[in-house]
């Protein structure tokens, strides 16, 4: 029978909560246990799979094709398990089962209401992973802030979870903001002290308060919090901010908030956290013994959340190469060809992101066709992959109208279509080829070397794929495909002859990368930057003599 800590958060928005809930999951699962984290997000698209990534940073998918929010990124890159379909519900998904049983005929006769309907369907999903027995403990974190009027059937699901439950088998943990103010140089407790009461009102009162901070929580700060919100004092946790997201397990450590949990939920028998390669790869982090410059081209730029995997897979693979990589943001819109050597000059590998539509395409395929002509470490995923088809065909094999059919539909070269399944497609939500598929690597290539294998198996998000009718012009010409999906022959993976580093996914590798598990390809990336950073002089040197000689 699993046990179940519910996170909520008070004050406002954008505390961290996932990063919390991921933390005390790490440390749990340190001490041995099976661990799972979800969420519940209070809005009422189904998934978010058809919000704009400015709205809602970037969209996670999971190996069974779920799109869901970029929480459970972090839940996966710390506890190193997939998540699933069930670790995100929202709303919409709630109201969207309701609605269907009522169509059904389950509810006959009755009027069906938020509460016990809507509340019964919360609890029913809330339960869901415990049942599979899988999982010794279960985190759910609760999407939006106390107070909010969508919110109120999640807290009132916990409020009668809290209730029908063994009081050992579930807990709340709070996590608030204290406010420092500069002028009177001091830290705040009252708007934790509201959002508490808040909580109480709603029937739902917490085990555990977690106090985001810039400034240390004195004692007499952490009894002050303790007294006003009914804690005992060691249950006011101190969470400071930390240098990175990677930090926060071990100060969650320090501060002791696994042993509160465990006392609470009273289990015994837990070990001392093993935390040793978390521990090794922080180190890394901190002590880096080179640097490399990466280029990041995309058009949601101003918002990192949109590429929320990417950088920090690009955390992991850094680490893994005791190097610092320096991510550089290269807005796509504005790349041209007048100015792309000014951009990209100063760079030791350059990424083109993944994205959708035409804005900012053709500023991607001017900053592949500079990697491609000078040896920069190139890495392209999904509408990067694309870009790089794209840019061979019009300037390789001299096809100047080629494209994408998502951009032009009328090009003469469609080099990369529209899946044949995705044309009958009409409906936009949760309709993409989405979630893992196998892909045969071949043998003897670049990305052979990479993964270390010839079957892999990653996640997708995507309508349009590498149109096959070319393969054999873009094969003969340099650019082959290394990786195909053995069942339908779909490319997978292209790589150039005759480049250092030239690599184009159709899938997201980002979405595998994890502390323990750093995605092989950002890995070899970075290797690559880092060579062409040490080997970017000589080559320059080498050049100029060429030219004056
Ligand atoms: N827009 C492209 C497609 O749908 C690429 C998608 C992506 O980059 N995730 O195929």
């Amino acid at each position: 029978m699993a046990k179940f800590i519910f996170v909520t958060g008070g004050v406002t928005s954008s505390l961290g909560k996932g990063i919390i809930a991921a933390s005390l999951a790490k440390l749990l699962q340190s001490r041995g246990l099976k661990v799972t984290i979800q969420k519940f997000d209070p809005y009422i698209n189904v998934d978010p799979g058809t919000l704009n990534p400015y709205e809602h940073g970037e969209c996670y998918v999971t190996d069974d094709g779920a799109e869901t929010d970029l929480d459970l990124g972090h839940y996966e890159r710390f506890l190193n398990i997939p998540t699933s379909q069930a670790n995100n519900v929202t709303t919409g998904r709630i109201y969207q089962t309701v609605i269907n049983k009522e169509r059904e005929g389950e509810y006959l006769g009755k009027t069906v209401q938020v509460i016990p309907h809507i509340t019964d369907e919360i609890k029913r999903r809330m339960m869901l992973l415990g049942e599979s027995g899988n999982y010794d403990i279960i985190i759910t974190e609760l999407g939006g802030t106390v107070g909010d009027i969508e919110s109120l059937p999640f807290v009132e699901a916990v409020r009668q979870l809290q209730w029908e439950m063994p009081e050992e088998d579930c807990m709340v943990v709070h996590l608030t903001l204290i406010p420092y103010l500069k002028a009177a140089k001091e830290l705040k407790t009252k708007p934790t002290q509201h959002s508490v009461r808040l909580l109480s009102q709603e029937g739902v009162h917490p085990n555990v308060i977690v106090c985001r901070t810039e400034h240390p929580l004195s004692d007499e700060l952490k009894r002050k919090i303790a007294l006003f919100c009914n804690v005992k004092p060691n249950a006011v946790i101190e969470a400071i901010d930390a240098g990175t997201i990677y930090e926060v397990p071990l100060k969650m450590l320090q501060e002791g908030l696994d042993l509160i949990v465990l006392k609470k939920l009273r289990i015994n028998g837990y070990s001392a956290p093993e935390l040793s390669k978390w521990r090794g790869f922080l180190d890394k982090l901190n002590h880096p013994k080179s640097r490399v410059t990466i280029g990041l081209i995309g058009k949601y730029i101003e918002l990192q959340d949109a590429y929320k995997s990417i950088l920090e897979a690009f955390v992991h693979a850094g680490a893994m190469n005791n190097c610092k990589v320096q991510i550089v943001n290269v807005h796509s819109e504005f790349v041209t060809d007048e100015n792309v050597h000014e951009k990209l000059k100063d760079l030791d590998g350059l990424l083109v992101a993944p994205g959708f539509g035409s804005r900012g395409v053709e500023g991607k395929i001017t900053a592949v066709k500079y990697a491609r002509e000078n040896g920069l470490p190139f890495f392209g995923i999904c509408l990067g992959m694309q870009m790089a088809v794209i840019e061979f065909a019009r300037n390789v094999l001299g096809w100047k109208d080629a494209n994408s059919t998502e951009m032009n539909t009328a090009t003469p070269f469609p080099v990369i279509a529209l899946m044949e399944e995705q044309k009958k497609i009409k409906k936009k939500g949760g309709t993409m080829r989405l979630g893992a598929y196998p892909c045969q690597v071949l043998e003897g290539s670049l990305a052979n070397k990479i993964y270390q294998s010839t079957e892999i198996s990653e996640r997708h998000r995507h309508r349009w794929e590498f149109n096959n009718n070319y393969i054999n012009d873009f094969t003969n010409a340099g650019l082959k495909p290394s990786g195909k999906n053995p069942a339908t022959g779909l490319v997978e993976i292209v790589e150039l002859n005759n480049h250092p580093f030239f690599i184009g996914v159709q899938y997201h590798p980002e979405l595998k990368s994890t502390v323990e598990n750093p995605h092989p390809l950002f890995v070899n990336f970075v290797q690559a930057a880092k060579y062409y950073a040490e080997h970017k002089a000589d080559a320059k040197a080498e050049k100029l003599e060429k030219q004056t000689a």
